[in-house]
């Protein structure tokens, strides 16, 4: 496989994770194909990457209630930001529903436009995940309309661009909008805390690549970048990085000081992963020995790949989730049927691992203590206080 970033030939495995099902294949069935999950890093820009693992519409829901939500909390630095912008008259292009709320902020601007996807992108769903979006743009699949829309100072994507399975074609493509000396503006997660803390669950077969704020900069200056500014934005779990990026004069690039950290990272990340997975394992076992009964609140992507990356049907018995959607539909890959809270009381849980918003997690213990007040709460997220 070649780097989805540079097209370097040289990428690395870092780690097999094996099989595991897509996150949104709740069924009522219980065998579902799975994908392997091969965890690879480029050691020119050092993007860790995962491959592809499935046909051209192997990312597409069909469930209509499928829908992936993204922070927005910090996007109104970046709208002030456009603003300004906006009243010195340069022409900014949006490329997708994810960058709605900075539409709804500004849209009484003419000279700012979204690239709607019925017109513009032959995307016919109503709610398109950010797999059809990136598929559209690298394959040109455009309606002819789009070729009158003219070039644009600015051109803006909010969580798309962690999700291409070829960001080479992606950037290219993206270029044919932008005027000479325009500036691409990307917001998308950071992923290296969550990297560093071995949080395996962090990992998604939606999420191709896996930026910090580093291997940006590096594979960014590769493509014939420079950053004009860059800005965390700091999150109980996954932090947010807005990158600012232009075309630079040849010769250009500043060197990148700790790339060698960053092609460590990769392998910190896998090492960290399989510490923890060891240290879950005896725990549960242990437990499981006692006759304990052990459950996961939260059936989400995070909680799926945390599943089954620690291979942990031996041990869990219960899934829950308040998702009236999900209800009695099978956990993705299991024999195990996702159940609402209520249910705890007669189940009688003794411990409960947490997948969710740990912003929400104080919240869920005490509704779910109300059933059984000796139920031992761990989160899987490594920034909760709870956390395994
Ligand atoms: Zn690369």
């Amino acid at each position: 496989m070649n780097c989805n970033v540079c097209k370097n030939k040289k990428i690395q495995l870092l780690n097999y994770f094996g099989k595991i099902p897509r996150s949104f294949d709740f069924k009522k069935k219980k065998t579902i194909k799975k994908y392997k999950f091969l965890l690879s890093q480029c050691n020119r820009c050092s993007i860790i990457q995962l491959e592809k693992n499935g046909g051209d519409q192997s990312f597409v829901p069909k469930l209509k209630w499928i829908n992936n939500n993204e922070p927005d909390q910090h996007l109104s630095e970046l709208i002030s930001y456009l603003k300004k912008k906006l009243k010195e008259k340069k022409k900014i292009l949006l490329i997708s529903n994810f960058d709605k709320k900075i539409f709804e902020s500004l849209k009484n601007y003419k000279n700012i436009k979204l690239l709607d996807h019925k017109k513009y992108l032959k995307i016919l769903k109503k709610n398109p995940n950010q797999f059809l979006i990136q598929n559209s743009i690298i394959k040109k699949n455009y309606n002819k309309k789009i070729y009158n829309i003219g070039k644009f100072d600015i051109i803006v994507s909010c969580r798309v661009l962690e999700h291409t399975y070829n960001l080479n074609l992606f950037i290219k493509n993206l270029e044919f909008f932008l005027k000479p000396n325009g500036t691409l503006i990307f917001e998308i997660p950071d992923s290296q805390k969550s990297l560093k803390q071995g949080d395996v669950a962090m990992l998604w077969e939606e999420h191709p690549i896996y930026f910090t704020k580093n291997n940006f900069i590096r594979a960014f200056q590769i493509l014939g970048y420079k950053i004009l500014s860059y800005k965390k934005y700091l999150y109980p779990q996954e932090d947010a990085l807005v990158f600012r990026i232009k075309k630079h004069d040849i010769g250009k690039m500043t060197k990148i000081k700790n790339l060698d950290t960053e092609i460590r990272l990769g392998e910190l990340f896998v090492k960290k992963c399989k510490n923890k997975k060891k240290k879950l394992i005896s725990f549960l076992k242990r437990e499981t020995n006692k006759r304990k009964k052990i459950g996961i609140f939260g059936a989400g992507h995070r909680s799926i790949v945390y599943f089954h990356v620690n291979k942990l049907s031996p041990y869990i018995s219960y899934i829950f989730d308040d998702n009236q959607n999900k209800k009695n539909l099978f956990f993705p890959g299991t024999n195990i049927r996702v159940k609402p809270s209520q249910t705890i009381t007669k189940n009688r849980l003794d411990i409960c691992f947490l997948s969710l918003s740990i912003n929400k997690e104080k919240k869920v213990m005490r509704n779910l203590s109300k059933f059984n007040k000796n139920i031992k709460f761990y989160s899987i997220s490594p920034d909760s206080k709870y956390a395994f």
